[in-house]
């Protein structure tokens, strides 16, 4: 059993807009029609868990998995406060019994994922247990201090930029959200940007890096629309 779970449950303060970003349109459709379209489509997907605000379920239902047929939506549950919370949420959906059971945690509002993004990271997940899309990055990164001095400049050969999807075996990302809501709760808190560090810290694993796009953006401030409506021709019509 594969499953994916859509996270759009987040407001976007970043774009400065008063929809959220997955919500926003791109050449006719909204950001998130495109991220679930491509699960739905995808013949190895069986089941999309759509994760969302309380406020936006009435939309998503109707205006996208309604109209569009997005037929593999099993459920439209309610997001939490931080990305991780929202993860959370999707996952105590899905039944975690089968050894085989894949997840793949993906961005609402990244609508340029691929079919063969999904198929890459399905296989390598089964492999090693858990794996992310990424690009290598284009800049040199330097990690600062508190007062902004460079205080090391990794080599940029072994440096990627990380997107999503994130896919994991059920049982090992369940495990690994146990830990740390067990650590949060002992006051143990770190800041989780995303899943593949969540696996890493609680339940030990290295986490591969499959190949993303430098297409895959996450659209989170204004210029990124702009951006997205050029991609839109590039690789969505090519899906
Ligand atoms: O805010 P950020 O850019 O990290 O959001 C990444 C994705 O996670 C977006 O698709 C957003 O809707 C989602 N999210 C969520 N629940 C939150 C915060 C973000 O589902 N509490």
């Amino acid at each position: 059993m594969v499953t994916a779970i859509v996270l759009a449950a987040g407001i976007g303060s970043r774009m400065k807009s008063e929809k959220a970003k997955q919500f926003l349109e791109v050449a006719g459709h909204e950001v998130l029609y495109y991220s679930l379209r491509a699960f739905n489509e995808h013949p190895e997907v069986d089941a999309i868990v759509l994760v969302t605000k309380k406020e936006f379920v009435k939309h998503c239902r109707k205006d996208l998995v309604e109209r569009y047929q997005f037929t593999k939506v099993q459920n439209i549950c309610i997001g939490g406060k931080e990305r991780y919370d929202s993860v959370y949420q999707g996952l105590s959906m899905i039944d975690a019994e089968g050894e085989n059971n894949i997840v793949l945690i993906h961005d609402g509002a990244r609508p340029f994922v691929t079919a063969e993004m999904i198929s890459n990271s399905i296989a390598c997940a089964r492999e090693c247990g858990g794996c992310t899309v990424g690009v290598p990055a284009k800049d040199t990164i330097k990690i600062v201090d508190a007062d902004h001095y460079g205080v090391e400049t990794p080599e940029r050969r072994f440096v990627y930029q990380i997107q999503t999807p994130q896919t994991f075996q059920v049982s090992l990302l369940r495990c690994a959200y146990e830990t740390m809501y067990e650590a949060k709760r002992n006051g143990n808190t770190h800041n989780i940007t995303d899943d593949t560090m969540l696996v890493e810290q609680y339940a030990g694993i290295h986490c591969k890096v499959v190949e993303g796009a430098y297409e895959n953006i996450k659209i989170t401030t204004p210029e990124d629309l702009a951006i997205a409506e050029i991609f839109v021709e590039k690789t969505l019509k090519k899906i």
